[in-house]
């Protein structure tokens, strides 16, 4: 039969983690077996009901019926109710810290490797076209002499006397409740547990050398500044020749000189004489594919935006395929010639003439023809 954890604690059925925790602290106070060495027995009950409440994964299965202390199949069960759990878990409800080590034994010597990130800088043409690179990259490796184990050949390691294995040294203090015991990690082991008593020469013990060396990486067409290219168990390994973590090669794309990027859109800005907007031409333009054709027509305004499609960046989507090509945009601006001599200055009077603005009088836009301002953000397109 399942035990009634709620009342022990004297809470009800729906009371909050805080509740929880305020009524095993009160209880606690009074019945901590310091302060009141004959009511172990109940301290313990109150105890087992805490840690029990405090867990979302047991209480939710007490609050289905069952009883987390009572499944396990042998290991812990009634006998103890403090097995499953350590000291750290007690003090955290007595001081609400987390306290450091969490308490739970020795801690492994293994330990997974972290990620490793290096910048690589990539011009518009190689984030284009994607690139091969070769990289230089210094993380930890595995130390080869002893294999990640940190020690000497033909020796192992043994349990640390200090704390006989258990990685984490006890310390009695006063406190409001009397003597308390609370737990740190061993300073002679570190927490492991063991010692190494005749270190790996190679890695001093660490299982793990730092070393130098070239990989190649295969960035692929479409990328942008900051994204990410991951090389998988590329990164550092860990302290006792755990895994190695990820590499990471972030992008860091070099601003071009002509072409400005927005996506997968590219724009540029060119400049054309007054006479060219009038009399149209085609002219060369250097793009990412070579040179093209820029048809720029008779009458063309300032202002306006020739869109060539699909000579844009390529489209990377995040299941790295690419999907089609961005535009490339060309903002046209119109240079009014500032000097002109009288030849010049002769001809454009006759011009003038000819075309009946040699009085020229101010024209208003009006408003119908989309304000000032919003012609202003959308720019004047043609064709
Ligand atoms: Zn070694
Ligand atoms: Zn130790």
């Amino acid at each position: 039969m399942a035990r009634d954890y709620y009342g022990t604690l004297g809470v009800s059925r729906n009371a909050t983690p805080e509740e929880i925790k305020r009524a095993y602290r009160k209880l606690a106070r009074q019945l901590h077996p310091d302060v009141n060495p004959n009511e172990e027995a109940r301290f313990k009950e109150v105890t087992a009901a805490y840690e029990v409440l405090s867990d979302p994964r047991k209480r939710e299965l007490v609050d289905r019926g069952g009883d987390p202390l009572q499944s396990g199949g042998g290991g812990g069960g009634m006998g103890d109710p403090f097995s499953g759990f350590g000291l750290g878990d007690i003090m955290d409800a007595f001081f609400g810290a987390t306290g450091g080590g969490s308490g739970r034994g020795p801690r492994s010597r293994v330990q997974p490797g972290s990620d490793a990130l290096i910048r690589l800088s990539m011009t518009l043409e190689e984030c284009a076209a994607g690139a091969s690179r070769e990289l230089t990259v210094d993380t930890a490796i595995l130390c080869d002499v002893c294999v990640g184990s940190g020690c000497a050949e033909g020796t192992s390691p043994k349990r640390c006397d200090t704390c006989g294995g258990r990685g984490e040294v006890q310390s009695v203090q006063r406190s409001f409740l009397g003597q308390v015991v609370t737990a740190r990690p061993c300073p002679v082991c570190r927490g492991f547990g063991e010692v190494i008593p005749d270190p790996c020469r190679q890695c001093a013990g660490e299982g793990r050398v730092r070393s130098r060396r070239t990989i190649s990486v295969q960035i692929p067409a479409g990328v942008a500044e900051g994204m990410r290219v991951r090389l998988a168990g590329q990164g550092e390994v860990g302290s006792g020749g755990g895994p190695a973590g990820d590499l990471y090669v972030e992008v860091e794309e070099v601003p071009h000189e002509v072409f400005e990027r927005d996506g997968s859109n590219l724009h540029c800005s060119v400049r054309i004489p007054m006479t060219t907007a009038a009399l149209g031409a085609v002219l060369p333009l250097q793009t990412l594919d070579g040179e093209e054709e820029l048809d720029i027509e008779p009458g063309t305004q300032p202002n306006t935006e020739l869109v060539l499609t699909g000579r844009g960046m390529p489209r990377l989507r995040s299941s790295g395929r690419i999907d089609g090509r961005g535009d490339l945009h060309v903002h046209l601006e119109v240079v009014v010639p500032t000097k002109l001599d009288g030849r010049q200055t002769e001809l454009l009077r006759e011009l003038a003439a000819v075309r009946g603005e040699d009085e020229p009088t101010l024209a208003h836009n009006g408003k119908g023809g989309g304000g000032l301002f919003s012609r202003l953000r959308s720019g004047r397109g043609h064709r």
